[in-house]
């Protein structure tokens, strides 16, 4: 600062102080922020989020792995138990009893076909068929609680 008039000081002291009061102002504002971040349980919250990336990436390799006809189909099966989920489920059904019941899905199936029936209802009838095969599976503890 070249002009060292008492005018030009002033001028500076009341530049300096607005710069001071905007930078307390600031350093309030980050150390409410600090507190906050301090609260957080920032190492749980970390573990959570890599959880779920984890499983996302669990899931986006498992959807690349399968083949397309695999996964469509899949999720026909999924669309059809979700469609009886009112009823009580499979676990505690005999296999042999499970059987029977894919016998039945197998002769609508054949049906379907022999009607010429709709592509979609060809689809759910066989999709019917495999959901009782993978309940026998379930049931004969053939299938693990991961892939
Ligand atoms: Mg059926």
């Amino acid at each position: 600062m070249s002009d060292l008039s008492i005018e030009a000081l002033r001028t500076e002291n009341m530049r300096l102080r607005e710069e001071n009061k905007r930078l307390t102002t600031q350093a309030r504002v980050f150390e409410t922020e600090v507190n906050d971040l301090k609260t957080l349980d920032t190492h749980a919250e970390w573990q959570r989020l890599d959880k779920l990336l984890a499983e996302a990436e669990a899931a986006a390799s498992m959807v690349s792995y399968l083949r397309p006809e695999v996964l469509a189909f899949a999720l026909l099966m999924e669309q059809q138990l979700r469609a009886n989920d009112h009823k009580p489920g499979w676990k505690n059904d005999a296999p042999v009893v499970l059987m029977d019941r894919l016998h039945e899905e197998a002769a609508e199936l054949h049906e379907a076909l022999k009607q010429g029936d709709y592509r979609e209802h060809i689809a759910l009838e066989a999709a019917d068929v495999a959901n009782f095969a993978m309940m026998i599976a379930d049931v004969c503890g053939c299938l693990g609680e991961k892939p």
